[in-house]
């Protein structure tokens, strides 16, 4: 198994950084998108998937940073010939609402793709993924009405997980979602002297990395702020070397195209 980071940025535009999108991918269906934003499917070409052999699609939350692909997704659905595999679109309960709604005063076609909803509650509790072999957990994020934070887990080919911070404040339901995973994907969008409200600087994720000691960090959601996705792992690395002892914690500044492994280090 292996977490792909398609897009390490924000919608603040650098080049070779695209917003919110991350693949979860395995040597064998299901595949599973966790979040779409814009550039997906520029960066799913590269990598020379089809849209159309996705299990299922996951939303931390609605903003166009992390959703903006979707609709272009669900049409490139729409254009294909015969019957489609089921699509699951998976995020909070009024998610289901939301894309109905959008995609009727879109383009109704889009709709009419062979999709299902799941809702995910942010009660901390897994529930299997619909469509695929792997467990889902939310938590509610320090960000926006419905934003989560959330985990993902699987059994093969090894017992393994992920936490993906979505975007989020500081908050304690992070440092519970992110204990004991292999990878710790967390946001990092801006250095420590240019805090924004809702979101993490590189001392709030050193502070939970220190806490809960992930096997790996990647961080993601890089504002233009950072020069280099490396320039923000060198800062929480700086910070970790004065919260922990012994061996420094993995981190690595995300890039789009970054390939995590799942279990970490198989
Ligand atoms: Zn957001
Ligand atoms: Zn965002």
């Amino acid at each position: 198994m292996e977490w792909i980071i398609l897009g390490s940025g924000t919608l603040e535009m650098v080049p070779d950084r695209s917003p919110a999108c991350h693949l979860l991918r395995g040597d064998q269906l299901p595949w599973v998108l966790v979040d779409t934003g814009p550039g997906c499917l520029q960066r799913l070409a590269e990598l020379g998937v089809d849209p159309r052999t996705l299990s299922a699609v996951v939303h931390s939350h609605r903003h166009l940073d992390h959703l903006a692909d979707l609709f272009p997704l669900l049409f490139h659905r729409s254009m294909s010939e015969g019957r489609l595999p089921e699509l699951v679109l998976s995020g909070a309960p009024d998610h289901e609402q939301f894309v109905l709604q959008a995609a009727k005063a879109l383009y109704p076609k889009l709709l009419q793709t062979g999709l299902a909803f799941h809702k995910i509650d942010a009660s901390g509790r897994p529930h299997p993924l619909p469509g695929t072999r792997y467990r889902i957990t939310a938590w509610p994020a320090a960000h926006s009405q419905s934003a989560r934070i959330l985990r993902i887990e699987g059994d093969s080919p090894a017992p393994w997980s992920v936490c993906y911070s979505g975007d989020t404040g500081p908050c304690p339901e992070l440092v519970e979602a992110a204990t004991g995973v292999d990878w710790l994907v967390i946001e990092c969008t801006t250095p420590d002297d240019s805090r924004r409200a809702n979101h993490l600087t590189a001392r709030d994720v050193a502070e939970v990395v220190a806490q809960v000691r992930p096997k790996g960090t990647a961080l993601v959601h890089l504002s233009p702020l950072w020069a280099a996705p490396s320039d923000a792992a060198a800062v929480v690395s700086a910070h970790l070397g004065t919260l922990v002892t012994g061996e420094s914690p993995h981190v690595v500044g995300g890039t789009d195209g970054l390939r995590l492994s799942l279990p970490y280090g198989s």
